[in-house]
Formats: structure tokens, sequence, C-alpha cells
């Protein structure tokens, strides 16, 4: 297929080349979770730590010039990576969840009161749920959810009963980690701003794989984590928009974040400095800066499309496994990954025995209970596709399912088929 990335790119992945559970070839599937670093971005740690490291903005000192240097170009990568307008729109964070919550008090604790509206969706992660339940219990807000379709896509039809002129956020995801439902970001954008809202995106599973472009997407926050697109873990970005940032009140209190401190009173300083007290993650901010630089030489389109024909494949081949029941949309809506459960066998008991052929995946409910509940089910396996995974990794996958349904199948049946 030509739409495939070249083979050689996996000779980058030194992890990927190992073997698990006595020869088995390690078929790595779960990339949603968090995905693997080229050795371009674990050099670029190694150079760090060996050569350039020191805190930043601090120390008048050559390693300290360089640090800092490397921080803020990995700062001006990022915000290209998104196409922000500014570079100080650009916050380190220590990930999505650290993203949303800062948002949730800096923003939420200044804007939201008592009788406002908080648009969720049923499909959300934990972390972009549970901030906002508790800035609810902190104001007394209320929080209302964007209807699903019967497929699992938001009901953009619908946003009419949803949104009022109560309504100060709509935070959602721009992929759903559960369903794969890429979700219209933008449409939904449009239409929140119409009413009066803020909109933050949950941008953890579509910044590793798609172009983001948060001008066009007409967004005013979006958070992200760098371990799930080839950087390091413990650093994320929030992205908000400059008017909104400046006008923000700090969230963490420490050094870095203030202007002046006196003995009982500070001011703060200017974004992003506001919003990154302490140390930040300095290393994993340059290597996040190394992992952009790498899916940029392979280009962020080329990698989408690598997926959908992953998708493609992998929707039409999971069909063959008896009992399986595929939740979510239909391909052309949906990202790089899969959920799925079958009639007999636990999730958990499917990921294990997945695991015993070499095959690693998700099981469990996601950080999406609620959607899981709605569903009708308590837990679901999933399989999640990156730019290093290839077509025979699916056909071990849908392989080892099929023996693992053999093996499960209700003895009636069994005796059946071999009649
Ligand atoms: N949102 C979504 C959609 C996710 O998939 C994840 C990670 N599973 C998160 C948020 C949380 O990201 P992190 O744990 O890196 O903060």
């Amino acid at each position: 297929d030509p739409r495939l990335l070249p083979e050689s790119l996996r000779d980058d992945f030194p992890i990927l080349h190992q073997n698990v559970h006595e020869g088995r070839p390690l078929v790595f599937l779960d990339s949603a979770a968090s995905a693997h670093r080229p050795r371009q971005v674990i050099d670029a740690i190694v150079e760090c730590y060996s050569h350039n490291y020191a805190n930043v903005h601090r120390g008048i000192h050559t390693l300290s010039e360089r640090a800092t240097d490397a921080y803020e170009q990995a700062r001006e990568k990022l915000r290209a990576f998104l196409n922000a307008e500014h570079a100080d729109e650009i916050v380190f964070t220590g990930g999505t969840t650290a993203a949303i919550n800062t948002v949730a008090r800096a923003w939420g604790d200044a804007n939201v009161s008592r009788g406002d509206e908080i648009l969720l969706t049923p499909m959300e992660h934990h972390s972009n749920l549970v901030p906002w339940f508790q800035l609810a219990e902190r104001t007394g807000a209320t929080i209302k959810h964007v209807p699903l379709t019967d497929d699992g896509r938001l009901d953009v039809d619908r946003m009419g009963e949803v949104l009022t002129d109560r309504t100060r956020l709509c935070a959602l995801a721009s992929v759903s980690n559960t369903l794969g439902t890429i979700n219209p970001v933008k449409t939904i954008a449009r239409l929140a701003h119409e009413a009066g809202a803020v909109v933050l995106v949950d941008a953890a599973q579509s910044a590793p794989h798609m172009h983001t472009d948060v001008q066009d997407l007409g967004v005013d926050f979006l958070a992200l984590s760098g371990h799930k697109m080839c950087g390091p873990s413990g650093v994320g970005v929030l992205y908000g928009r400059r008017e909104l940032l400046a006008a923000m009140p700090p969230f963490m209190g420490g050094g870095s974040m203030i202007n002046r401190v006196y003995l009982d009173r500070f001011t703060p300083a200017d974004p992003p400095a506001r919003f990154e007290a302490g140390t930040p993650p300095i290393a994993g901010a340059i290597a996040l800066g190394a992992a952009v630089d790498y899916l940029q030489s392979i280009g962020v389109d080329a990698i989408h499309r690598h997926e959908e024909a992953l998708i493609d494949y992998a929707w039409e081949r999971l069909q063959e496994v008896p009992g399986i029941r595929l939740l979510g949309p239909a391909p052309k809506f949906r990202a790089g990954l899969v959920s799925f459960v079958m009639e007999r066998p636990h999730p958990h008991d499917i990921a294990q025995l997945l695991d015993f052929d070499g095959v690693a995946v998700r099981a469990g409910h996601h950080c999406t209970q609620p959607l899981h509940d709605l569903l009708g089910i308590t837990a679901s396996t999933r399989a999640s596709f990156y730019l290093y995974n290839r077509p025979e990794e699916i056909d071990a996958l849908v392989g080892s399912l099929q023996k693992i349904g053999d093996r499960f199948k209700p003895s009636g049946r069994k005796r059946k088929r071999k009649q």
C-alpha cells in the first residue's frame, strides 16, 4: 500500500525490536496509552543531561544559558506545531491532566459561578471530567453533556438543546481514547462561541496523529501530552489564547511564576512563566521539541494517512473474529484505535492471552467509566496504532483473537461446527 510509511522507520525505535514470552516478537498496539520514542528523542535527552543541563531562567552561567535557550526553542517548536500565534501562548505542564487542571483552577475559579453551565461530552477521559466536577463543586455550576449518536459520535445537530446563555465552557476531546471518534471540533467551537462559551480541547489523542492548528480550529485552550507523541513522559503543553492567559490568575504558587515577592504578598509574572511554577520539566520539554522535529520530518499528514489505512484494514479484519463487538463509529469517522468486547472472555483475559502471543493492548475502562456505563459494559479491550505499526501486526492481533475465540467458544457451538 503506497500510503504506508517506510518499514525502515521502525529502526528508529529501539524498544520495538524485542521478543516477549519466549521468543514472541513484540507487537505493540498500545500507543494510545503511551507511545514509544525514536532514538532521535532519546539522544536529545542524553545530550541534554550529558552536556547542556542546568536550571533554566536563573543561572548567569553558560550551562544555564544553553539550557534556557534549548527550553525556549522547544516552546517555539510547539508553537509552530500547533500554529499558535505567539510562543507565550505555550505553557509547559506535566501533561494533559495538569494542563486541564490548570485551566479548571486558574480560569474556572475566576470565571464560573453558581448556576453557570459546563458543557462536556459523555466520551471524555476522566482527566477532562473530574477537574470540571471539582470546579462545579467549588462554584455551584452545573454539568451538561453533548448527546451522542447511536454509533458513538457527538450529535452536533442537538448542540442547540444543551448550549444556553449560561454555558461558560465547552470542554471536549478531539479524538476519543475509547471510541476512536474524531470529533468536529471546529464546528463545535463555532457553536459554543456563538453561545458565549470558552472552548477547551483535550488533544491528547489527536495531536500525535493529525495536523493541529489552534487558529483554524478556533479554540481557546488545548491540552496535550508529550508521552503520546514520541516525547518523554512527565511533560505536556497547555495552549491558551493570549488574552485569556493574561487575564487568568496563577494556580500553582512558587518560584519562577512571580514578578516580585514581598514579606506578605506577591505579584505574578506574565504568561507563560505565570503558569510554570517551580523547576519545569527541562529535559522533558527539550526532548518534546525533538519529538516535534521527528514527527514533522516524517509529516503529520503522512502519519494520519498511514493510520487511516491501518484502521480500515483492522476494521475489516476484526469482523472475522466470531462474537466480537467493535465499539464506536465506522472507520471514516475514527482515528487509529479500536476498542472491542467479545461474547465470553473478559477484556482483561483477552489482553492477558494476547500478551502470551506478544501482542500488547490495553484492557479496562480506559479512564472512560461514564462512557462504558452508557455502552452497558464495564470494560473493553483496545488496540491502538501509531506510525511504527504495520498491517502484519493487525494480522497477528486477529490471529490471536481467533484462537482466543475458539478457546472460549460455548461447547454446544463447537460441536455444531465439527459436524
Ligand atoms: N485525555 C485523553 C483523551 C487521554 O487519552 C489521556 C491519556 N490516556 C489523557 C487525557 C490524560 O493524559 P495524561 O495522563 O498524559 O495527563
